[in-house]
């Protein structure tokens, strides 16, 4: 038996073995969609103090004043009452 004929069977052993196992897809899908980093924020609605206007706390934007948080439904309210606050010069 020559050395061709041998390895001419090894590949078509393994083309064989290559075609029994392409049907077969992998569908191990390891995927956690559990994310533990994520913050479990509730759905608190936080007034705007400027607007008046209630907004779910997450989404809201954050503004410190005299060491206190508040929180607002814009950027543009957020700013406008931290700029509202001299009213005692
Ligand atoms: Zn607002």
């Amino acid at each position: 038996m020559s050395p061709l004929r041998i390895i001419i069977l090894a590949g078509l052993c393994y083309i064989l073995y290559r075609l029994l196992f392409a049907g077969k897809k992998r569908e191990k899908r390891t995927r956690h969609a559990a994310s533990a980093n994520s913050v479990p924020v509730q759905d608190v609605l936080v007034e705007d103090p400027l607007c008046h206007t209630y907004v779910p706390q997450k989404q809201a934007i954050r503004g410190v004043k005299d060491g206190k948080i508040y929180y607002f439904c814009s950027e543009k309210c957020c700013q406008t009452f931290l700029e509202t606050k001299g009213d005692n010069k």
